[in-house]
């Protein structure tokens, strides 16, 4: 096979646990990253943050509107907590981080919801996935390599 050139992100398949939540994006786990936040609902929920490689790259494919999927907002309601309405699995979360006056777009599926990428190449091992850990309790995105206070590894 020849060279795929640097910018080819491979297109990943995932799903909820039962199946019912299906969708697909671009997602670069060789040279990406997964994000861990201490902030209270991603700590408790245990999300492994990963983002598309841009927006448009993501497609919900099953079911056909995000109306149809359970959807958790709290606080300023900036942020859509998408779950399977039948498994309850979350599966992406989308909308804004508050950043002080600042609204910054977001979007990350939750990595251990892929299954499979398109091309056919079998699917990353998570395991070589760098974790990466922002301290989203207090509004901060920088990325550390280790948890800040209230989160956990
Ligand atoms: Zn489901």
């Amino acid at each position: 096979m020849s060279a795929e050139p640097a910018d080819a992100t491979p297109t990943h398949a995932g799903s909820c646990h039962c199946g019912h939540v299906t969708y697909t994006g671009g997602f670069d786990l060789a040279a990406g990253h997964i994000v861990k936040c201490n902030c209270s609902i991603c700590h408790k929920k245990g999300y492994f943050l990963l983002s598309p490689t841009s927006t448009p790259s993501f497609s919900l494919l099953t079911p056909s509107s995000e109306s149809e999927l359970a959807d958790y907002q709290f606080a300023k309601k900036l942020i859509h907590h998408y779950a399977c309405p039948k498994c309850s699995t979350s599966v992406y979360i989308s909308g804004f981080f508050g950043m002080g006056k600042k609204e910054i777009p977001f979007m990350a599926v939750m990595a251990n919801t892929l299954d499979r990428r398109l091309d056919g190449e079998p699917p990353e091992d998570l395991r070589k996935v760098k974790i990466k850990y922002i301290d989203g309790r207090h509004d901060q995105l920088e990325l550390l390599d280790e948890p800040f206070p209230g989160g956990a590894w």
